[in-house]
């Protein structure tokens, strides 16, 4: 597998008249470890974390080296990166 999007959060400070990140509704529950437990079983070249706004994410870090331990699990390292606006109050 080449590429995977994983949508981290459904939190956004801004409200794009374009987005469509509403039609998948709220995140009610944050099943993350699970949905790394499946990203580190395909390991696809690329994760591409979004959202809503990564950055709003309060468990970021952590999904992030569940990844990175994943991928070390078979002596690879993930291609990670963040699919970001920068819109957030920290
Ligand atoms: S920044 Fe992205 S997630 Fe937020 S409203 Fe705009 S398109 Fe949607």
């Amino acid at each position: 597998m080449k590429n995977i999007c994983y949508e981290s959060t459904s939190k956004c400070l801004l409200e794009c008249p374009y987005c469509i990140s509403s039609d998948n509704g709220t995140l009610i529950q944050d099943n993350y470890q699970e949905i790394i437990n499946f990203i580190g079983k395909l390991r696809p070249e690329r994760i591409v974390i979004g959202g809503g706004e990564p950055l709003l994410d309060p468990l970021l870090k952590e999904k992030i080296q569940l990844i990175i331990n994943k991928y070390q699990e078979n002596n690879e390292k993930p291609y990670i990166s963040l699919s970001t606006s920068g819109a957030c109050k920290n």
